[in-house]
């Protein structure tokens, strides 16, 4: 990877701030990266913007950083939310990471009828959304929500917000695309919906079910796939 290191740190930022990275932060700037003292870094935290900051004593689990300034303003993100039924551990990691990578806003487990596992941990994704927010340079970490029932999560709905929900084999869904304002998408779990979600998703007013074509996707590809399609002509 060319470029800065780039590092989330939950802190306010603001010129002449001195910040304590944790120790996570300091092994991989230290150990792996094998950066010293007077060494330079960019810092975000989802609302100050981008900063460049000089390491100013860095250790085995200690590393504080002193902000110089700004390299560029926070700006809005696309407002897109993937839904997404948990899977395999390496397959919600997957998710979760090219999700981070393609500008959602907000991840959303939501356990459907034929969702395998209901055990996700947070704080792993949390890492991960993380990590692959510095990679990208994204100015923000997506939100991770605790997983909900696919029926609560309907019952629920904001009312300015479209539902993209990924359906398979349905000839008369149209190719997924980006609606206009908020929108999310939802996909399936490997067994995909039960007829009675795939009614109630039908039959939702701001539901707008979607083809990802003829063939059938895992349902990983089907989110990389969708959020493809539903956030690069903005820019995401
Ligand atoms: N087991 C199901 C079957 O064979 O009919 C397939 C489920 S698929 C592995 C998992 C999820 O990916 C689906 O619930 C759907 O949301 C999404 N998906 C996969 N292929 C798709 C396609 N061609 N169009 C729309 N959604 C798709």
């Amino acid at each position: 990877m060319s470029g800065s290191i780039r590092l989330h740190i939950p802190t306010p930022l603001f010129a002449g701030a001195e910040i304590t990275a944790s120790p996570a932060q300091a092994h991989y700037l230290g150990s792996v990266m094998r950066r010293a003292v007077g060494g330079s870094v960019l810092i975000f935290n989802g609302e100050h913007g981008e900063w460049r900051a000089t390491i100013a004593a860095l250790k085995r689990d200690r590393l504080v950083l002193h902000l110089a300034e700004q390299t560029r303003p926070q700006a809005p993100d696309a407002d897109i939310w993937l839904l997404f039924a948990p899977l395999k551990r390496d397959a919600t990691d997957l998710v979760v990471e090219k999700a981070t990578e393609l500008g959602v806003s907000a991840l959303l487990p939501v356990l459907t009828e034929r969702t395998n596992t209901a055990r996700i941990n947070p704080e792993r994704l949390e890492a991960i959304a993380a990590e692959a927010a510095e990679q990208c340079e994204r100015l923000t970490v997506p939100r991770i929500a605790a997983p909900r029932k696919l029926w609560d999560v309907l019952g629920d709905w904001p009312s300015d917000r479209h539902l993209v929900a990924a359906i398979e084999r349905d000839g008369a869904a149209r190719h997924a695309a980006p609606q206009p304002g908020p929108s999310a998408l939802l996909v399936g779990p490997e067994g995909g919906f039960t007829p009675v979600e795939l009614d109630a998703l039908r039959r939702h007013a701001l539901v707008v079910p979607a083809s990802l074509g003829p063939r059938i996707l895992r349902a990983e590809t089907a989110a990389i796939a969708g959020l493809a399609l539903l956030l690069a002509p903005a820019g995401g």
